[in-house]
């Protein structure tokens, strides 16, 4: 049987003339975190909403736990626990009020289910405080207290940190970590912002009109953060020859017919102005950069960046 919780094939969203979701081949390994990350609009939602069959799949397959979820929906669906748009909560009942009904609407069977749940996220049990006077980082406290009632093995989060603020978000992170690690859930996250998918996720997916771009651990991701010198010369040809010969240097690549990119950042730059000026080649520029995840998602996503 496969290692993945949720694994979907060529999944398609088409509405009219336009297609959401294109072809998407999606990985979620067991225990994993797994970011999806794309800007607004990218089709994460729908692919969300696909897997947890809330939007009708136009084409290709979705597969979790191993198994088509086609026909099995009924065994499937109360393994999962999820937050897509807001959980529609009574206003003028506590978080505890709110969460019994719902415990009750899905019959868990778990008698501490509710103050189990609030637990997690750090909420009061029994508080006397309405659903209408919570903050928006209390609202989504519950919305993850209630995705999590029924114990599921598998969580499903679209943009759980939205409107939060920066300890809202940290919070919202500690809370995702653990149910992780500790607990071993497996859970499917979707933001439009780069740092935060890059601090919690193992895996990462980018979205970006509709199409899985890549998709790849966070490890292997943060090698592509490099370092090299940009070097800027009259002739490159003539330049990295002299690199190779009198420098021994092979990892470098081309950029332009005036620009080197130079990886090994070691190289005694005065002694290499000094070579090429000696055969005549004008060094225009020199200098040492650094890129970031940021520069790379900008240049897969060919354009302004994700956050
Ligand atoms: P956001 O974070 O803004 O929700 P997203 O990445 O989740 O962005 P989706 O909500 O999945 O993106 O939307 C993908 C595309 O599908 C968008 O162009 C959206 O306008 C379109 N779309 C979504 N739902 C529908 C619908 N019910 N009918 C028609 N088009 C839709």
């Amino acid at each position: 049987m496969s290692d993945y919780v949720i694994e979907t094939r060529q999944l398609t969203k088409i509405y009219g003339d336009q297609t959401a979701v294109n072809a998407v081949n999606l990985h979620v390994k067991k225990g994993s975190v797994y970011g999806l990350l794309g800007r607004n609009g990218a089709g994460k939602t729908t692919i969300m909403k696909m897997i947890l069959g809330l939007t009708s799949v136009t084409s290709g397959e979705i597969d979790v736990f191993g198994q088509n979820v086609k026909g099995r929906e009924k065994k499937v669906f109360p393994r999962i626990g999820a937050i897509i748009e807001t959980p529609g909560f009574y206003p003028n009942l506590t978080g505890t009020e709110n969460l019994e009904i719902f415990s009750k609407l899905r019959g868990t069977a778990e008698p501490n289910a509710v103050k189990n749940a609030l637990e997690v996220v750090g909420l009061p049990y029994k508080d006397k405080k309405l659903f209408s006077k919570y903050s928006l980082g209390m609202k989504q406290r519950l919305g993850i207290a209630n995705a999590i009632l029924h114990d599921p093995e598998l969580l499903i989060l679209d943009e759980p940190t939205n409107g939060l603020d920066p300890i809202g978000i940290a919070e919202m992170r500690k809370f995702i970590k653990d149910l992780s690690v500790e607990q071993g859930k497996t859970v499917l996250i979707s933001s439009h912002i780069l740092s935060e998918i890059a601090m919690l996720a193992d895996d990462i997916g980018i979205v970006d009109h509709g199409a899985l771009l890549e998709e790849s651990s966070m490890k292997e991701l943060e090698k592509k953060n490099s370092k090299y010198i940009l070097l800027q010369v009259s002739d490159v040809f003539k330049a990295s020859l002299i690199l190779e010969r009198q420098f021994q240097l092979k990892d470098y690549s081309v950029q332009d017919d005036q620009t080197l990119r130079l990886y090994d950042t070691s190289l005694d730059m005065g002694a290499v102005n000094k070579a090429l000026m000696m055969q005549n080649i004008a060094v225009i520029s020199s200098q040492l950069c650094n890129d970031t995840l940021e520069d790379y998602f900008k240049k897969i996503t060919g354009g302004e960046g994700i956050a």
